[in-house]
């Protein structure tokens, strides 16, 4: 009410000192606006008008608002008697900026010194977000809101305690240093700080090789001179090595052959390496000569007519076969019966399925008398023959 009522004595100032000067365009002004003013049809097109200065919208409506408080002080002064005609054209002026706290206030005002006002609804408070020290807080009227946020706490270092890492606030101690061990290199050092402790260690030695001299594993430094190979000894087939870096010396040893048999093959007596595979059986007189294995295709012998054979006074009782090759070899034996002096013995070998005797003979036993035994040996060469495999004996 105050401001409306200052408006309208400042209107009335500025209507005063223009009737009172001399100048003819404040005369003009003021007329215009009365003319306006008294017209009521047609809104002023002056832009000289004395409130434009102030004005942020301009009403032109040429009828009163209907929102006039009818209780308008402005209203209750003018006389309706003086200019009933008049229709109040009110220009808006944002006289109070509203703030997070207060309403704000618009007046209107009509250039007839009539004015009302209404209330700016108070704006939004422009809240910052809560941090571990303050909580929800307007940064305009400081207005707050809740609790503080919790502090971001980061674990305590060699260096720093736990410490918030958005206020910095502090608790508790520094921690202990994260020692590493010393080497040859750096003595015990924390790897988080960098602080050390101490002197350095000794060097980490791996022992000479062949191919390197004492070295340290950490550094790299070395001291004296390489180690002799590690022979190992030769073998069968490779010369003398050296297990850690293969050099070698001298020749192989080669194999120690063991001649092949008819049960195995050729092989190394030292690393039993084999070589080829056994050799046939080597049959003679029904069997291997090397293994004894008796020979399949063995030939057969029969004496024909059987034992006993009663010749000449003597009864031969046992007739053995053998044979080497293609000569059979028969050992008799027997008694004589009768008679004294030499015995002539016959003997014919017939193959089976041969039509002719293959080998025969005759032996004489000597100077035996009747009553006593005697053996005889006979070879008969040529009596085996490969294709044959049973022989018929005669002995007469
Ligand atoms: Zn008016
Ligand atoms: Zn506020
Ligand atoms: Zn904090
Ligand atoms: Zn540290
Ligand atoms: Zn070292
Ligand atoms: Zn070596
Ligand atoms: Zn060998
Ligand atoms: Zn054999």
């Amino acid at each position: 009410m105050k401001k409306a009522l200052s408006l309208i004595l400042l209107v009335a100032t500025l209507m005063t000192l223009a009737s009172c000067g001399s100048c003819g365009d404040k005369q003009k002004v003021i007329n215009a606006v009365t003319t306006t003013d008294s017209s009521g049809t047609t809104p002023p097109s002056s832009t000289t008008d004395p409130d434009s200065t102030a004005s942020e919208t301009n009403s032109q409506t040429t009828s009163p608002q209907t929102t006039v408080p009818q209780t308008t002080p402005a209203e209750t002064t003018t006389p309706s008697e003086t200019q009933p005609t008049h229709k109040h054209n009110y220009t808006s002026t944002v006289t109070t900026k509203p703030t997070c706290t207060k309403k704000g206030v618009k007046t209107y005002t009509c250039s007839c010194g009539d004015s009302y006002t209404e209330d700016i609804n108070k704006t939004a408070h422009s809240w910052k977000n809560a941090t571990c020290t303050s909580p929800k807080t307007c940064s305009v009227c400081g207005a707050t809101e809740g609790a503080a946020a919790k502090h971001t706490w980061k674990n305590a270092t060699c260096t720093t305690p736990k410490t918030c890492s958005v206020c910095g606030e502090t608790t508790g101690t520094v921690a202990d240093h994260t020692w590493k061990n010393a080497t040859c290199i750096a003595p015990k050092t924390c790897s988080v700080c960098g602080e050390t402790t101490g002197t350095v260690a000794d060097h980490s030695w791996k022992n000479a090789t062949c191919t390197a001299p004492k070295t340290c594993s950490v550094c790299g430094e070395t001291t004296g001179t390489v180690a002799d190979h590690s022979w190992e000894n030769a073998t069968c087939t490779d010369p003398e090595t050296c297990y850690i870096c293969g050099a070698t010396q001298g020749e192989a040893l080669g194999h120690s052959y063991v001649a092949a048999t008819c049960t195995r093959a050729k092989y190394c007596s030292v690393c039993y390496e084999t070589f080829g595979s056994p050799i046939s059986h080597s049959y003679n007189n029904g069997s291997c000569t090397m293994c004894s294995k008796a020979d399949p295709n063995a030939p057969t012998f029969k004496i024909t007519g059987g034992l006993p054979i009663k010749v000449r006074g003597c009864v031969i009782t046992s007739v053995k076969t053998s044979y080497s090759g293609s000569t059979l070899y028969l050992t008799i034996s027997g008694n004589r019966e009768s008679g004294t002096g030499d015995v002539g013995i016959n003997f014919d070998v017939f193959p089976y399925g041969y039509s002719a005797h293959t080998a025969s003979g005759r032996e004489y036993i000597r100077n035996v008398s009747a009553g006593s035994s005697f053996t005889l040996t006979v070879a008969l060469e040529d009596a085996i023959r490969s294709e044959y495999k049973t022989y018929n004996i005669w002995i007469y």
